[in-house]
């Protein structure tokens, strides 16, 4: 049973068609990454999940429900971007408490709930810090942990690695997948990186130029292309 169902989904910026009669699923739990070059469409595909753009055409429904016309804040999605878009002269706590100050929780529980998440992300000695004295990696965990705070039905991450040098990269794709693993949250990861989509994803969609050229087990993806762009994006990876 799929969790998230897109259906022919299509989009255009002026006359250009960027997002091309696209259909998707992701199961409850699963990571799922588009992979494709600069330029095909994936920012779009997930704004357009998000709720930030509109599609001409398609529907979308989440944990079986039609999200297609609901308000971006009412889809309960959360979101992860490469740049991490933290309050700068605010504490770590304060960053990652901001997204539950909506919903008027009691003090207490605030604190708990930023305790936990901060945990998950191995920055609870971090709390008091302010996010201009952590590392890129560590301030992209403060934004992961801010999007988690407020138990999202999906979470959705944007390239969200791809300002990190290579090391820590490899280190945060081992924790944000042991992370959805542990959560059993269901995530969208986007990437241009064909090595950390076959390390990070239970499966992988590719896209070139709005189109889904291929769904497949990262294996899958790399021993049966079915495509010549498949083969040769796939290609760079060894
Ligand atoms: P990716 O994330 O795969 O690099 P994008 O989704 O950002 O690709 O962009 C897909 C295409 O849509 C590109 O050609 C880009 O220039 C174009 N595009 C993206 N956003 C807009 C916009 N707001 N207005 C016009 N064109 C856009
Ligand atoms: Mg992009």
């Amino acid at each position: 049973m799929s969790y998230l169902d897109l259906e022919n989904i299509s989009l255009s910026f002026d006359d250009k068609l960027v997002l091309n009669d696209i259909s998707l699923s992701v199961g409850k739990g699963e990571l799922v990454t588009l992979l494709g070059p600069s330029g095909c469409g994936k920012s779009t595909l997930l704004r357009t999940i998000a709720g930030l753009e509109e599609p001409k055409t398609g529907s979308i429904k989440l944990d079986g429900e039609e999200i297609q016309h609901k308000r971006s804040r009412e889809r309960n999605i959360g979101m992860v971007f490469q740049q991490y878009a933290l309050f700068p002269t605010m504490t770590v706590f304060d960053n990652v408490a901001f997204g539950l100050k909506v919903k008027k929780l009691d003090k207490k529980i605030v604190q708990e709930k930023v305790d936990t998440v901060l945990s998950l992300v191995e920055l609870e000695e971090f709390s008091d810090r302010y996010v201009t004295q952590l590392s890129g990696g560590q301030q992209q965990r403060v934004a992961l942990a801010r999007a988690l705070v407020v138990e999202p039905k999906l979470l959705l991450l944007d390239e969200p690695l791809s300002a990190l040098d290579a090391r820590i990269r490899k280190q945060l794709q081992l924790e944000i997948r042991a992370i959805q693993k542990e959560l059993g949250i269901t995530m969208v990861f986007v990437t241009h990186d064909q090595e950390e989509a076959m390390r990070i994803s239970d499966r992988i969609y590719v896209l070139s130029e709005g189109k889904l050229e291929q769904a497949s087990s990262p294996n899958e993806l790399y021993t049966q292309p079915k495509s010549q762009f498949v083969a040769e994006f796939i290609g760079d990876y060894n």
